[in-house]
This record gives structure tokens, sequence and C-alpha cells, in this order.
């Protein structure tokens, strides 16, 4: 018989899986999932998991800002504990406008936010060139963020799903757990970590879904080594490169609880600004249109709750692969750590 304590963790999606990487050497690990194997249905399945404190100081608070950063230093280590290699890079990102757009760039510049050691690099259409010889000669102006990265969150999934199943934890997938499922979980194990993202709303006051839509797109005449953003005043995108030439175009945000397909609109929007970035997209191949709900407070801030043996990590909003491993470590700390 084990010794260990038992820990049950609610929701196998982005804060569940870093929750279950953390605790899996100590204690005896079940996590129940309501999607079925294989149907990924999370915010942190769609997301293009970049990571950018910077460019989303923008629009968050300083203080907040300043985490991200702390948090992107975890994921090193913790992808350094997975059996197979997940696509991890920090080698800075851009942001880029066309020259009618300047305002736009000018305007994004003012709202960056003072980080320790870490600001933004006003970029010549030289210097450009050089960091993304792809975009030569396409954009004279832009600003190049050092300090942010990105990960492939579709390797992340398989991989983490895979070293966890290897360490023991065991998945049960089809599990929907609403608070009456969750008061019998908190009776028959030590602890439970509630990581149900948007599934948790019955019980966390305020939550709320933020919808956003992405385009994976393979594309096999455009190189780009790092996210690139373009700003525009009515379809500002991101790209962000995953190797072999895979390229996540997003996100929409939209204040909307609707988790259904992605709307042509939106597909036109991202699809074209990525068109107006690089030419090469125009033959690429469209892998998959997909949608997903971020889960967030009114003030868009995560939040760490403890009620009893249960610890409640949710509202990551659009920061979750930014702000997970620092959340859901200072989550687990007091009690699990
Ligand atoms: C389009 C888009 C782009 C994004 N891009 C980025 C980005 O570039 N960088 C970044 O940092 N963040 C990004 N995010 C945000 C990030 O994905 C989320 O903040 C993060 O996934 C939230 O993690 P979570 O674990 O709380 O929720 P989720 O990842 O949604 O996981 C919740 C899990 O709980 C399960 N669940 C729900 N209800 C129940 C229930 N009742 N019983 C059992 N299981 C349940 C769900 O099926 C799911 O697997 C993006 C999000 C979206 C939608």
């Amino acid at each position: 018989m084990s010794t260990q304590a038992r820990v049950a963790i609610l929701g196998f999606g982005l804060t569940g899986r870093i929750a279950a990487l953390m605790l899996a050497e100590r204690y005896q690990i079940s996590v129940f999932e309501q999607a079925k194997e294989g149907a990924e249905a999370s915010a942190g399945s769609v997301a293009a998991a970049m990571l950018a404190p910077l460019a989303e100081s923008v629009i968050c608070d300083e203080a907040l800002a300043q985490q991200g950063l702390e948090s992107m230093a975890l994921w090193p280590q913790l992808l350094a504990q997975l059996d197979t290699p997940v696509f991890f890079q920090q080698q800075g990102s851009l942001i880029v406008a066309h020259g009618q757009d300047r305002g736009d760039l000018v305007s994004f510049q003012q709202r960056l936010k003072p980080l320790k050691d870490h600001h933004a690099e006003a970029v010549s259409g030289e210097r450009i060139a050089q960091l993304e010889p792809d975009l030569g000669g396409v954009f004279h102006q832009g600003l190049y963020l050092p300090c942010e990265g990105q990960l492939d969150n579709q390797a992340f999934y398989q991989s983490s799903a895979t070293t966890l199943s290897n360490r023991g934890v065991k998945v049960h997938y089809g599990v929907h757990c609403d608070e009456a499922q969750k008061a019998r979980l908190s009776q028959a194990y030590d602890w439970v970590v509630d990581c149900r993202g948007l599934g948790a709303k019955a019980s966390c006051n305020g939550l709320r879904g933020v919808r956003g839509e992405v385009a994976r797109i393979y594309a096999p005449e455009v190189t780009l080594t790092r996210p690139v953003r373009l700003m525009h005043p009515r379809y500002p995108i991101y790209i962000a490169p995953k190797p072999e030439h895979q390229f996540v175009i997003g996100a929409t945000e939209i204040e909307s609880q609707d988790n259904g397909e992605i709307t042509v609109r939106s597909t036109l929007e991202l699809l074209s600004a990525a068109y107006s970035v690089h030419r090469g997209f125009a033959e690429a191949r469209v892998l998959s249109l997909l949608a997903g709900l971020r889960p967030a407070f009114k003030d868009n801030h995560p939040k760490i709750e403890q009620q009893g043996n249960v610890i409640s990590i949710n509202g990551l909003y659009r920061h979750g692969y930014l702000l997970a491993p620092l959340i859901v470590k200072q989550a687990l700390s007091k009690e699990l750590l």
C-alpha cells in the first residue's frame, strides 16, 4: 500500500497538467477530465502559447507583467521533466506595422510598461530584415522585444499526457465534475486541486469566458524564427511560428460566452492580415480553425483560493501560458510543495 497522500486534480487543461507535473513525484495523483480522451476542449489546446510579458504589459498592470517574466523562467525546468521534447524558444518577438498604420505602433510603444531590465528596442527596416529576412523590404519600422518567447502547446499537451501516464498518474476522461462531485472527491481524497477553468463557473463568482479564435496553418514558403505581431487599427494579429513551418495566426478577442466554431469573418480577418505580412501565406494549407473561451475574472487577474482541502486556480485569461507555471506553483506551495 502506498503511504503517499492522494490528490485529485479536476480538469486536464493547461493548469491541471502543470499541477500534475509539479505534484507527480510526491503524491498519488488522479485527474478527472470531462472531455473524452483525444477530444481536447480546453483553452490551453487552442492557444498560441506565446510568452509575451512585455507586449502584454500594454493591457495588464505592471505587477502582472513582472510576474509573467518570473513565470516564463520556470518553463525550461518544467519541460525538462518531460519524456519527449517540446519546442520552446526565447528569441524575442517582433512588432511591426505597415507604413499607414505607424500611429498604432507608436501608441503601442507608448503603452508598454517598464519591466525590470527588459525593454523594447525600436528597429529600422534594416534591423527587421536582419532579424527576419523574410520581412525585409516589407516593414520599415518596428519594435523588438528580446525577452519574449513561446512554446508548442500541442506538443506540450501530448508530451505531458505521456509523461504523466509513465509516472503513474491516472487520468479519468469523460468525467464531468460538478459541485456535488467536487464535494464527494474532497471527502475521498486528501487534497483536491480545481483546475476546471471555465467549467468552474458555478463556484467562481464573476468568472466569464472571453472568446478567442486562431488558425493553424502549414506554410512551407514562409520562414519566421520568432512571433511577429502586426499592429493594425482593425485587425491586430500575431503570427507564432511553430516547428516545421506551422504557424498559429491569432487571435480574436470577443466578450462572448459563445464557444462555437470560428466565424467566416474572423477567418477572413486573421488570414488576410497574415497575408499582408507575408505573401507566402497565400499558398499555405489550413490545418485547423479553432475557437476557445479564456477563463477570466472581472479584473482579468488570476485567482488562487482555498476552502478546506480544495485549492482552486482560475482566471488566467489570455495569460495562461505566460503565468501558469508561477501561479500554479504559488497555489501549491503553501500546502503541497
Ligand atoms: C485563442 C486563445 C489564444 C491564447 N493564446 C495564449 C497565448 O498566446 N499565451 C498565453 O499565455 N495564453 C494564451 N491563451 C490563454 C490560455 O490558453 C488560458 O489562460 C489557459 O488555457 C487557462 O488554463 P486553465 O487550465 O484554467 O483552463 P483550460 O486550459 O481551459 O483547461 C480546463 C480543463 O478543465 C476541463 N473541465 C472543464 N469543466 C470540467 C468539469 N466540470 N469536470 C471536469 N473537467 C472539466 C476542460 O475540459 C479543460 O480540459 C489563449 C487562449 C485562447 C482561447
